[in-house]
């Protein structure tokens, strides 16, 4: 079987909002790699290759897809909906969740996945552990994760920590990769007797005075605690250059901070480990991969508002956080137990 799709190349070289919906669609249910052709249809040019095959086949929309069987019968689909359910609707699953509850041997697993891609780890990770498996959403990073899994076609989940002191801007953003993946977005608060005890003692503002250890326990670290108690895995977008803590970063170890569900032990990965910042950004402007709006004015590395701030031309990008502490304790414990 070889199946082409026709997208239309508008003007500006971007593909038609129509055509990317197409491609998320297809990518969402793991399906883009089966698309052997890709061709244009680039406005303003009625001798492109894709203008012809409209032509050809009477077509006036894009995208469109054309499949041609084993033995060259040619089927025609206007549709990305049609074209998935008949061409793909008879096949098994590719990929199929081999859920076990042995304990994993993490040395030997980090040895196995150390340099490996992280599409690698996450399509192992997936297939071990399925929706018992969580990504946690909040950066640019984790889109990328969201996104990889998303072509796997494998089950997932996905959370994400609202503190309550995040910008307008991103909640927008979380609401947009909801629905753009169309997943469940498991979006978690803090514990509203602990808030409201902790913001009546100390204020709204106390990080600036005695650190942000206290206010991060309340709004992040004990919400996490809750969510990775309801999973046996989870899937971090931390990078070994982020910062000094991070540099000894595993790709795939037991959490020593947190326990999964029904206190067992939880198992972490951090496929991007061995990317850089520039990694990353490459494969979101690449895959158009939705992204903070907040990146635009200057901010990095984002998280709560009166806590983060743009960045100057040559700052590490993490110089943004809690930039009135010491460089060795930016981190929200989140990912170390001995910071909570
Ligand atoms: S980042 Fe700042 S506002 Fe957010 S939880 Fe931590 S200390 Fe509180």
């Amino acid at each position: 079987m070889k199946i082409t799709m026709v997208k239309k190349e508008l003007a500006d070289g971007q593909p038609c909002d129509k055509c990317k919906q197409a491609e998320d669609l297809l990518k969402q249910r793991g399906l883009w790699e089966r698309i052997d052709e890709v061709v244009w249809a680039v406005e303003g040019k009625p001798e492109s290759p894709g203008f012809v095959l409209a032509q050809e086949y009477n077509i006036k929309i894009a995208p469109f897809f054309l499949v041609e069987d084993d033995e060259g019968k040619m089927s025609v689909y206007r549709s990305t909906l049609q074209f998935i359910k008949k061409t793909f609707s008879d096949e098994p699953k590719r990929f199929k969740v081999e859920s076990t509850s042995e304990t994993p041997n993490w040395e030997a697993l980090e040895e196995e996945f150390r340099g490996r891609s992280p599409q690698d780890v996450i399509q192992w990770a997936l297939t071990r552990f399925g929706e018992d498996c969580a990504i946690a959403f909040s950066g640019a990073e984790d889109v990328v994760l969201i996104d990889m899994a998303a072509q796997t076609g494998l089950p997932f989940s996905v959370f994400c920590l609202d503190t309550g002191r995040l910008h307008p801007e991103t909640y927008e953003y979380l609401e947009k990769v909801r629905n753009r993946y169309k997943i469940k977005l498991q979006i978690m608060t803090p514990n509203s007797e602990a808030l409201q005890t902790f913001v009546q003692e100390k204020g709204l503002f106390s990080f600036f005075e005695d650190g942000h250890k206290e206010c991060c326990g309340v709004r992040k670290v004990e919400p996490l605690r809750r969510a990775l108690s309801g999973y046996r895995a989870w899937i971090s977008g931390q990078r070994k250059d982020q910062s000094p803590t991070r540099s000894e970063l595993l790709v795939i170890h037991k959490d020593e901070a947190f326990e999964g569900v029904d206190a067992s032990p939880l198992t972490k990965m951090n496929p991007l480990t061995d990317w850089s910042s520039s990694q990353v950004w490459e494969y979101i402007l690449k895959n158009h991969v939705p992204y903070n709006p907040l990146h635009q004015k200057g901010f990095r590395s984002i998280g709560c508002e009166p806590c983060t701030r743009p960045t100057l031309p040559g700052e590490h990008e993490r110089a943004g956080r809690w930039w009135w502490e010491d460089a060795t304790k930016r981190e929200c414990g989140l990912h170390i137990a001995s910071d909570e």
